[in-house]
C-alpha cells in the first residue's frame, strides 16, 4: 500500500467545516488540516506529531489550536484518546473500540486485530462494578522482528 493511500477517501472540506461548526468551532485553516490530517489516519499520532506534520504548510498554526481542537473532537468523540505510550497521548481518529499494540523498538502503534470478546470478566469483582476495561498489547511489531 502507497503512503498517504487513504487520501483518496477524505471527505470535502465543506463536509469537515460543518463538522467543525456542529461542534462550535470556527472552521479555520488550520483546524480544517488537522481534521484532514486525522481523517482515515491509522498512525495513532501524538499532538506533537500533529503539529510537526501540519506546520511546514501552515506556518501560523500553534500547539495550542492543535490541543484545543484534539479536545473537542475527544469530547464529541472523534477521536479516542489512547494512553497506550507512557510517554505522550496519542490520538485515534477510529472511534470505534478496538485494541492496540506498541512496539518497543520502533515506537509505532499499530491496531491488533484479536478478538477479545471471548474474555469475560465478572461485572461485580469485590464491590467494583466493572463497566469497561482495556487492554493493551506490547512487543515487537513484524518488521522489527525480522
Ligand atoms: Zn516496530
Ligand atoms: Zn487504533
Amino acid at each position: 500500500m502507497e503512503r498517504g493511500d487513504h487520501k483518496g477517501k477524505k471527505k470535502h472540506i465543506p463536509v469537515l467545516a460543518e463538522k467543525l461548526k456542529r461542534f462550535g468551532l470556527r472552521a479555520t485553516p488550520q483546524r480544517l488540516a488537522i481534521l484532514e490530517f486525522l481523517e482515515g489516519n491509522t498512525s495513532h499520532p501524538s499532538a506533537e506529531e500533529i503539529f510537526r506534520e501540519l506546520k511546514p504548510h501552515l506556518p501560523s498554526l500553534s500547539m495550542a489550536t492543535v490541543y484545543g481542537t484534539l479536545e473537542v473532537l475527544r469530547k464529541e468523540g472523534e477521536v479516542q484518546e489512547l494512553t497506550i505510550d507512557p510517554e505522550r497521548k496519542r490520538f485515534d481518529p477510529n472511534p470505534k473500540p478496538h485494541n492496540h499494540f506498541l512496539c518497543r523498538k520502533c515506537g509505532r502503534v499499530y491496531d491488533l486485530p484479536v478478538d477479545l470478546s471471548a474474555l469475560t470478566l465478572p461485572a461485580d469483582i469485590e464491590g467494583f462494578w466493572v463497566e469497561i476495561f482495556t487492554v493493551d498489547f506490547y512487543g515487537l511489531c513484524p518488521a522489527c522482528k525480522k
